[in-house]
Parts: structure tokens; sequence; C-alpha cells
């Protein structure tokens, strides 16, 4: 069944006393659940463990109370009581012959100690480096508190043992853990045996492994991620000295666990960085040492991942995103069922989860996080309830999930789309700047519903509310999106903003549909996720002289939460836009903008000769609210339910149309939804969740 030419990926390889079955390695990621959803978290482990990866590791485990990253939610170690959770995570992910890693962090200069109240410790003496600049400064570590600091990973080790893992990771990448803090000059300006040289800076690591390895290194495996390059300048820790550092130290780790620069640098979305875009930076570097290396690249193609083996490069295919979007990625290569691969676009909403503090979600993989709380499977769903077949309206992400999803139930379904192409907002976005990888949403599950016998699909095909009667389908799943408004509302303006003269407007769909404005254009900016970015971009590329508008003190506000509000900005200014903060537009005029400060209301002008307006969506309702005022004639249609789906009830992200589209195919007919109940619902919470134990006394 497997492609021979894969069979490398499932050669088995030995890391330290242990041995992974095959080539498929989940390093470390974060989910927003971590410590407030173990549960959840250690479910979704182990549907990796069930999907075939040889190794699977945690998110990073804050190790010592003196050091963590509050408000973000990892998992913590920090005392006996913390082992019992972790322990039904390392079960979790070994219940299929994996083998179970967890990452141990020790964040120095990147850890506020919001939560602890502990003044930070770090190699030397400065402010805290995180997103949000927060306003603390750590403690130069003296040699005592080295020597706790060793301690403390060596009591770590031993919990994690009693935790039954099999490998620790520990972190020094990403700029997030201490051993890169003492391997950079930017971080580590010490003057005794612990800094200076290289071979000082490397002191701290050295001294960590050998301890830990006394304590259990019989049994189990260690590995020490770090970043190929922390791309800080001059004084940050470069590739060059990177390979320094692993050709000195070769037997250091049983296995080195290369990422790259920045957290943004390392899990690029795919409009700035493609697949296996760290290759030239890790090429060689296996040869330095007789340790296995695993490293990433948002790998999703098995020829690319076979490479990189087969060429020396690397002997672990390290994945975090392509693991989450598609948990099954091994077995479906193991099973010659590559078409089946649910390919990451490289979006990041899974990383929002985590920036936000909320739980992940996975724009591809509706199910992620949600294995646990609602029993979600990413390849299994019960078959059908007491109805037959569904009518899907609008292809769109939600849509084409929906009815992906209700073919595995049995259903019959139909899908009718108003345009010739199937596919909706990603139909046209995947041609934007840097979007391509979007189209993916679409492509896997056209693929998919094209091998189900149960699906009809219908381009072409605006459905009228006497169509949609006149069909007889049981149910309706009304997914028909949403379109981008011209009037401007959004956040600064909640009523439609005020207009002079006749100075022409595009909207984002406009833009889409091939209509561009030219000369001097400006961009407003009031929704703060991509498009703005994008349109500023494509409008600069197709030669006007362009201008980004926008309320918010940052290109793209969002994006933050993404980890490409940097790229973006630089891209900008590459392209020539010119960028106006902090800004508004109060108004239209007929020879431009009238601009407002943010702050101080001052107001000023941009001449123009059109504005793209990247404002807000407007639901397309209006089959559903027509639908609804004709329920007297449900019964005599054989209608029993109508729902409304993704941007047509809500525009969102294309992450919670898939997930609006699976939640209606798991859920039909199980008695949750409005129709089934006579308009009942939301007195029970739909997903479980973990409550924290209350204290005794
Ligand atoms: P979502 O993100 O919620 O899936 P999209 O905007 O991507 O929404 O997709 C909605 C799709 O529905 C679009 O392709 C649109 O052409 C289609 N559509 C809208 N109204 C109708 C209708 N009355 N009949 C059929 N298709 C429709
Ligand atoms: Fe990939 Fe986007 Fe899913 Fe993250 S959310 S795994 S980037 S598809």
């Amino acid at each position: 069944m497997r492609d021979p030419r894969y069979d490398i990926l499932f050669e088995p390889m030995a890391i330290g006393p242990l041995t992974a079955k095959n080539r498929f390695y989940q390093v470390p990621h974060c989910n927003g659940g971590g410590y407030r959803d173990p549960s959840a978290a250690a479910a979704m482990r182990g549907i990796k463990a069930e999907g075939g990866w040889g190794v699977i590791f945690t998110e990073q485990t804050e190790m010592h109370h003196t050091s963590e990253i509050t408000p973000f939610i990892e998992l913590r170690l920090w005392e006996d009581k913390d082992i019992p959770m972790l322990r039904k995570m390392a079960r979790a992910m070994k219940t299929h012959g994996a083998l179970a890693g967890i990452q141990l962090a020790y964040s120095g200069i990147n850890g506020p100690n919001m939560y602890t109240k502990e003044v930070p410790l770090a190699p030397s003496a400065l402010p805290i480096r995180t997103f949000t600049n927060d306003p603390v400064q750590a403690r130069a570590m003296d040699k005592s508190d080295i020597r706790n600091l060793r301690r403390w990973f060596v009591n770590a080790a031993k919990r994690c043992k009693l935790a039954e893992f099999d490998l620790i990771c520990l972190y020094g990448a990403h700029g997030f853990g201490i051993f890169q803090h003492f391997l950079s000059r930017a971080t580590n300006q010490r003057s005794d045996e612990y800094g200076g040289s290289l071979e000082n800076r490397s002191r701290f690591a050295r001294e960590v492994i050998a301890d830990m390895r006394d304590a259990v290194g019989d049994t189990m495996a260690i590995t020490l991620r770090v970043s190929l390059d922390e791309t800080i300048g001059e004084l940050g820790f470069s590739n060059a000295e990177v390979r320094d550092f692993i050709a000195m130290n070769a037997e250091l780790p049983d296995l080195w666990d290369l990422a790259q620069g920045t957290w943004e640098d390392c899990s690029g979305p795919s409009r700035f960085k493609e697949e296996a875009a760290q290759e030239a930076l890790v090429r060689g570097i296996r040869d330095l040492s007789p340790k296995p290396v695993v490293g990433v690249g948002r790998f999703t193609s098995p020829d690319v991942m076979a490479k990189m083996i087969r060429q020396g490069t690397l002997d672990f295919i390290g994945c975090a995103r392509p693991s989450i979007a598609d948990p099954f990625l091994p077995k479906k290569i193991e099973e010659g069922r590559i078409d089946d691969i649910r390919e990451c676009i490289g979006c990041n909403i899974c990383i929002t989860g985590d920036m936000t503090q909320a739980i992940s979600r996975c724009t591809q993989n509706p199910t992620f996080m949600e294995e646990w709380r609602r029993g979600w499977h990413p390849e299994k769903i019960a078959t059908r309830g007491d109805s037959e077949n569904v009518l899907v309206i609008g292809s769109g992400p939600a849509g084409l999930e929906a009815a992906r999803a209700l073919s595995l139930r049995g259903y019959d379904v139909a899908v009718a789309e108003a345009r010739e192409a199937f596919g909706g907002r990603v139909a046209r976005e995947r041609l934007l700047p840097g979007l391509s990888a979007w189209g993916r949403v679409a492509d896997y599950r056209l693929y998919q519903i094209g091998q189900r016998p149960n699906v009809q699909m219908y381009p072409g095909s605006a459905l009228s509310v006497d169509e949609v009667l006149d069909f007889g389908f049981q149910n309706i799943c009304i997914a028909t999106g949403a379109q981008w408004r011209a009037d401007g509302v959004s956040r600064q303006h909640v009523m439609p903003m005020p207009k002079v003269g006749a100075l022409p407007v595009f909207t984002p769909d406009d833009v889409m549909e091939g209509r561009l404005p030219s000369g001097k254009v400006v961009v407003f900016d009031d929704d703060h996720y991509y498009m703005g970015g994008v349109l500023a971009e494509l409008a600069a590329q197709k030669g006007c002289d362009v201008t980004l508008v926008t309320p918010s003190a940052y290109v793209s506000d969002w994006t933050i939460n993404t980890l490409e509000q940097g790229a973006i900005h630089r891209r900008l200014i590459a392209a020539g836009v010119k960028i106006v903060l902090n800004t508004g537009v109060a108004s239209l005029r007929a020879d431009g903008v009238e601009t407002n400060c943010t702050y101080t209301d001052q107001r000023g002008h941009i001449a123009c000769d059109a504005v793209i307006m990247v404002a807000s969506r407007i639901a397309n309702d209006g089959l559903f609210h027509a639908l609804r005022a004709r329920q007297a004639d449900w019964a005599d249609a054989g209608i029993r339910s109508v729902q409304l789906i993704g941007d047509a009830a809500a525009p969102g992200p294309i992450a919670w149309a898939t997930f609006a589209g699976h939640r209606y195919a798991r859920e039909l007919d199980t008695g949750v939804w409005p129709d089934e109940t006579g308009g009942d619902w939301g007195d029970t919470l739909p997903f479980r969740r973990e409550i924290t134990e209350l204290a005794v006394d």
C-alpha cells in the first residue's frame, strides 16, 4: 500500500537509550489549553499517537516557579501535584507505540513572573523580553543561583520520569529558553566562566545535561532545542556559532532539535515562508555530530520529507502545524493515501489560540482541541440520525466542510453554489498576494467530496426561497457567506461614514473581482486582520500610489496573534506603501479623505483618487430569513430544519467557518439545534470542561 519512495520515513531510529518507530516527530507546540485544559490537551496528543507519529511532545512546560510566562497558558511542573496531569498526557501519547516527550522551559529573560511574583533570573540583568514589553527586569544569576537552577532541572527531570515520559527536550530556541540566553552574547554579558567565549557560554548547557543524565539518562533521552540563528543582529547566536557550538559539544544531547530564530521566524505563515524554508540553515549540521537531528519547515509533502532524510539533512521530520492540520499524516502516508492528507495552509490561526489565551482552533482541522471537549475524532464520525438528506447552500469553507462531514455520516447531500467556481471566499482570496496556500481549504474538501457517491454539486445555482421549498430536502444548511461593506461601518464608524462628493470607493470584493482603482489610493483598514495589508500590497504591485490609513497603532493589528505583523509592515515598506497609523477616516471628500487623529481628533486631509474600504462584512442571510418567514410551508415541503452557519451567521476568519460547518454536520439530528427542539436551545454547555479543584482548607 505504501509507496516505497517513502519507506525511509518509516525506518526506526535510536534517540539515546530509546528507539523511535519512525521519522515522524511532532515537535512541541502550544494549543492554548495547557494547564487550564489538561484533559483536552492530553486527548489531542493521544490522537497524534493514533495517527502514527513516532515521537510526540508536549508544549513548553514551565519547570520551576521562578520562571513563568503568564498570561500565556502552557504546562506547569512546579511540584509533585502536577505529575498526575502530565502522566495522563504521557500515557495518551504512548498508546500506539510513540515515544512521549516533555519540553522543559526555564524562561529566564523571557519570563516576567506575573503570577508567582518572583524576581526573574537570567544570565545578565536586562529587561524582560516579551511580546508585551512588560516593565519588569531580571536579576543576574550568581553562582548559587546557577547551582540552584541546575538542581531544579534535576528535580524536574525526576518528576518527568515519574510522569512516565521518555524524552526531555530542553528549550533553548525562539528566545524563550535559558539555554539560548546563556549561549547568546546579547543576553549573556557575564565575565565569569559562564560568559565570554563560546566554550564558557556553553558551560551551563553542558552542566545541566550532565546532571540530568546522571539522574535519568539511563532510561530517558535528553534533547536540546536551539535556534538556527537568533536573528537579532551581530550579538545574537548566529548560524555559524550554532555550528561551532554543535561541533564543540557533539555528544552533548541525545538529539539536536533545530528550530529557527524567534517564534515569528520559525512559524512563519505561508504568506512569508515556503515549505522547508530552513533547509539552508540546517544543511551540513548533521555532519558535525553523531547525534540525530530533527528540523521543522511546515512539511506537508511526503516527497520533501523523504528528500530531507535521503540527502542527509535531517534524521527526523519535525512537524507542529502539519500535525495539527492532519494528526493522521503519517498513517495516510503509510497507507498510501497521500491525496487524503489535509495539508496545513500556514495561516497560523492555531497560534492565535495561544496568543489570546483561548483554546486553539485550526482552519483545516476543526476537531483540533475538541477531541476531549466534544469527543470529535478527526477521522471518525457517527453515522447519520433519523433524517436522510441535506441541501447545503453555498460552497465556501463552511458549506464545503458541512458537506464533507455530512457525507461521511451517510446523508445524501446536495451543494448549491451561485457562482461557477466552488470555494466561496477562498476561491478568490487564494489569488491575493501570498495567499495561494489558503486554496487548500477548498481543494482538500472538493477532492474528498468528489470521492463520495452521496454528494451532488450544483455550480451556477443561486437559489431562491421557492426553489428551496420545491426541492424537498429535509434539512437546509445555509452557508451563503458575507460581503464586504462599502459604507465604512466597522469600529470607528458604527453608522455609515459621512460622504461629500463622489470619491470612488472599492471594497475588497471589488478588488478580488478584478475591479482595481488606479492612481493615488487610500486603503482604509478598520478590519485589522490581513485583508487591509494584503490589498495595500496588491494595489502597490499594480502601480498605485498607496497610503494605508488605520486607527490602530499597528498595520494589520490582529496579525500580532498570527506572528506576521512585523513581516507585513516590512513588506509594505518594501512595496513603497505609505503607512499612517493612529488615524481614522472621518469622512470621504470628492478629492480625498478627511482624516482624524485617534487621540486628539485633529483633522487632516489626504488627497486621493479612490479609497479601498476594508471595514466590516455584512452577512448574506436574506435567504435564511426569507425561509424562516415561510415556516408555515415547511411541513408541506418536507423541511425539518433550516440552519444558518459560517459567515452568513456572523462573519469571521475562515477557521470559524470550517468549525461551523463541521459542527453543523456533527450535531444534525442530535436534538441540539433550535428546529430539532422546537426553538429552545442553550440550556446545557455543548462541551466538557475542566474545573479547578477547590482546596480543602
Ligand atoms: P463561508 O466562509 O461561511 O463558507 P463564503 O462567503 O466563503 O462563506 O461562501 C459562501 C458561498 O455561498 C459563496 O460562494 C456564494 O457565492 C454562495 N451563495 C450565496 N448566496 C447563495 C444562494 N442564494 N444560492 C447559492 N449559493 C449562494
Ligand atoms: Fe496550519 Fe492554519 Fe491549521 Fe495552524 S491553523 S495548523 S497554520 S492550517
